[in-house]
């Protein structure tokens, strides 16, 4: 499990979209992968595109496909890739074996309702931070439990005491960022109950062995770079660059989903919107041209430079209006 070494010298950018296929793209993902494609192509980088349907929610026949379609007609294109999580299962469990033999990890049988119950939120978001219930089962306990409920795997966390622990980094938009593992989260999840591999865990192997070296994502996701750069650490890896965008959200601060169906690929296309219109219209909600202009990807790339997305780090609330 060799992560290819970036020439220290000249490291090429590699940049990736790593849509979850669970249905058509809405403007947020649009956004997202605008600015990995931009971030990349504008320092002469690649892009590798990666579909996570490790979900078997996110594994309906055809939406992969429409995904890929979408981004070629709005002109964001990839220079490797496709490549499937549901063909690296072999690839995970070696590392998850890898994590094993450390002795860094331990089955778990919490149901959700006993880490409701057991976990305390964390304040910053609410996030769940797992206090420990199955860290110190014995084998007995460990087998006896395994009879009735199959376990998850957990990835120990160093003492919060302990420096390992504290991951440190500078996102490209949000700037310095310091994160306490067993504070911030607990002992986390490599692998579900139902055997599917955590995306915690296929996120990092697959950017390590796929030669990403910069992850452009939602801001939703910035509590996770900590998680991934541990694991990354303990595989001996270079962890990625990582650069949030802000996200789109509806007038009443929710996140744009999926499920919002008008904001999304499918009906903007129905309504006769163009390709150059979406981006040009997105583009100008971080400044990088006047809004009203159709651009093309293309267009944008000498415009394109991260200290614009660090103006505009709040969520950006789009309402009916955008690109009517
Ligand atoms: N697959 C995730 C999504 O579609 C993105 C994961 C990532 O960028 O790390 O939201």
């Amino acid at each position: 499990m060799e992560a290819p070494t970036a020439n220290e010298k000249d490291p090429v950018v590699r940049g990736r979209f790593a849509p979850t296929p669970s249905g058509r793209m809405h403007l947020g993902n649009v956004f997202s992968a605008l600015v990995a494609w931009l971030s990349a192509r504008s320092a002469g980088g690649e892009i590798v595109l990666r579909i996570e349907d490790l979900d078997p929610r996110a594994q309906h026949p055809g939406v992969a496909d429409t995904l890929m379609r979408d981004l070629e007609w709005l002109g964001l294109t990839w220079d490797e890739g496709p490549f499937w999580q549901t063909e690296r299962d072999e690839i995970y469990g070696e590392a998850i074996e890898r994590l094993d033999a450390m002795g860094l990890t331990y089955p778990c049988f919490c149901t959700r309702a006993d880490l409701r119950a057991a976990s305390a939120p964390h304040a910053s978001d609410g996030a769940l931070v797992y206090t420990g219930t199955c860290r110190g089962l014995t084998e007995a306990e460990v087998a006896r439990r395994a009879l009735t409920r199959p376990p998850s795997t957990r990835l120990r966390v160093p003492e919060a005491d302990d420096p390992a622990g504290t991951i440190e980094f500078v996102d490209l938009a949000y700037g310095p960022q310091c994160e306490v593992l067993a504070r911030d989260c607990g002992d986390f999840l490599i692998r579900r109950s139902d055997g599917v591999v955590a995306y915690q865990l296929a996120v990092v192997v697959d950017d390590a062995l796929m030669g990403v070296n910069q992850v452009v994502r939602g801001h939703d996701l910035l509590p996770s770079c900590a998680r991934q750069t541990y694991i990354a650490r303990l595989m001996g890896w270079q962890p990625p660059e990582y650069g949030h965008v802000p996200l789109l959200v509806a007038p009443d601060g929710r996140r744009l989903a999926k499920r919002d169906r008008d904001l999304d690929l499918g009906a903007l296309c129905e309504r006769g919107v163009s390709a150059a219109r979406i981006i040009g219209a997105l583009a100008a909600l971080v400044g990088l041209i006047e809004p009203g202009l159709d651009a093309t990807p293309d267009d944008l790339v000498p415009l394109f430079s991260w200290d614009k997305i660090a103006a505009h780090r709040e969520d950006i609330v789009i309402d009916d209006t955008f690109l009517s």
